[in-house]
């Protein structure tokens, strides 16, 4: 699939779908993928910043995340079909995980707040198998002791919501360590499903 560039950005042409199609992917191939899900907000900063704009444009995938990014692909002269925001993919795979014995972890937000995204899923989804939990604000030297939590559980999606840009400094560093094929920021999805 190819990429337009947005002010410097690299951004995959793929709806949630295809996004979907290549989580499925990395999971079969056991390639430790990393997916964000692109917004205005992001590439402006990252228009300003060098270091952010290397990781985002080596990620495995940029989803167009808002219309923002519809917008300027248009001016571009290319016709994005559908947004493929964080909360939307979290949704999706979660709905799917199941019957494709998928397992998740949630990484991220302040203590108790995966615990009732978490549960309102499982109403949404029974038999959605969450691995495991972690909340966003462990200190700097706590962070091996996380990754290897995670790892030990061996989770094949891992949904990390610390913000953007800091969950993508996070995976772009732990990526090859931690040995889970799909990684995803999600920013605030956490708090919006915990309600
Ligand atoms: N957060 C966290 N650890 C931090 C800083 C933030 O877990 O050190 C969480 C915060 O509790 C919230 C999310 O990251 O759940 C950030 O949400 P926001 O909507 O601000 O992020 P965005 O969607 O804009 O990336």
């Amino acid at each position: 699939q190819s990429r337009i560039n947005i002010l410097g950005c690299q951004i995959d042409k793929v709806n949630m779908d295809q996004a979907l199609a290549f989580i499925e992917k990395s999971i079969k191939g056991n390639i430790p993928s990393h997916i964000i899900t692109v917004n205005a907000e992001i590439v402006y900063q990252a228009h300003k910043d060098q270091q952010l704009r290397e990781v985002i444009n080596s990620a495995s995938l940029n989803t167009p995340d808002g219309i923002g990014i519809v917008w300027a692909a248009r001016q571009l002269g290319v016709t994005l079909k559908e947004r493929v925001t964080g909360i939307d993919l979290l949704d999706r795979i979660c709905s799917i995980a199941p019957a494709r014995g998928w397992k998740v972890f949630f990484l991220g937000a302040a203590p108790g707040v995966a615990e009732q995204a978490a549960s309102k899923l499982l109403d949404k989804y029974p038999g959605l198998d969450i691995v495991g939990m972690e909340n966003g604000y462990f200190k700097e030297e706590e962070e091996k002791a996380v990754i290897a939590k995670i790892k030990a559980l061996s989770p094949h999606i891992l949904f990390i919501g610390l913000g953007a840009p800091k969950q993508e400094y996070f995976i772009r560093r732990n990526l090859k360590l931690l040995g889970v094929p799909v990684c995803i920021g999600v920013g605030g999805s956490f708090d919006v499903l915990a309600g």
